[in-house]
């Protein structure tokens, strides 16, 4: 039934975008946004979404939204993977409350995995991680700050990609480069 019906302005990422409630930003420029998942199914746990669109869902997307998400959702993953070193990463994607979704704003998690830690549910805070209330604290060991200190230095924005990827620019622009 959710798979199909009318966009909601009022979503909760809307309302991130509109700047109304709070959220953790790791990149953004005008065209997406990425973010820390408030309940984090890992450390690090990323959603990445598009601001322009009004596409609930993977099938609603316009070709241009969804090439710019993509992107974006591989430099998310290529980030994480520099900052915190994860064993693997899995982007997923829900469509229609039957499959998991539970915000209908289309988005694409970027879930790090790390050798020998559980996936904590969807939607539910991860054992021993809990909410992630800020840029410093994406995970529980000393690895989180490598995600947190160069995203909470800089400011979101910026002429080119690299920058908006604040700490994350050189990552961005040499994937193959340690952080
Ligand atoms: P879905 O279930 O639609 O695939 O994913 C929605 C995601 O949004 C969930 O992983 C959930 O933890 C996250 N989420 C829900 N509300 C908020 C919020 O207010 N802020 C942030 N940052 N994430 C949220």
């Amino acid at each position: 039934m959710s798979l199909h019906g009318t966009y909601d302005p009022d979503n909760i990422f809307a309302k991130i975008i509109r700047g109304e409630i709070p959220a953790v930003k790791v990149f953004e420029d005008d065209q997406v946004l990425a973010f820390m998942d408030v309940f984090p199914q890992s450390r690090g746990h990323m959603l990445v979404i598009s601001k322009t669109s009004r596409a609930r869902n993977l099938l609603e997307a316009e070709p241009k939204t969804l090439g710019r998400l993509i992107g974006a959702t591989q430099k998310a993953a290529a980030a994480v993977a520099a900052a915190l070193k994860p064993d693997g990463v899995v982007v997923t994607q829900f469509n229609g409350a039957p499959a998991g979704q539970t915000v209908f704003h289309l988005h694409f998690h970027v879930i790090p995995r790390y050798e020998g830690e559980a996936l904590g549910r969807h939607g539910a805070a991860w054992r021993g991680h809990g909410r992630c209330r800020s840029p410093q604290d994406p995970g529980r060991d000393d690895r989180g700050r490598a995600l947190g200190g160069p995203v909470a230095d800089g400011a979101v924005g910026g002429d080119d990609q690299g920058s908006q990827l604040n700490g994350f620019g050189d990552v961005v622009h040499h994937p193959g480069r340690q952080a």
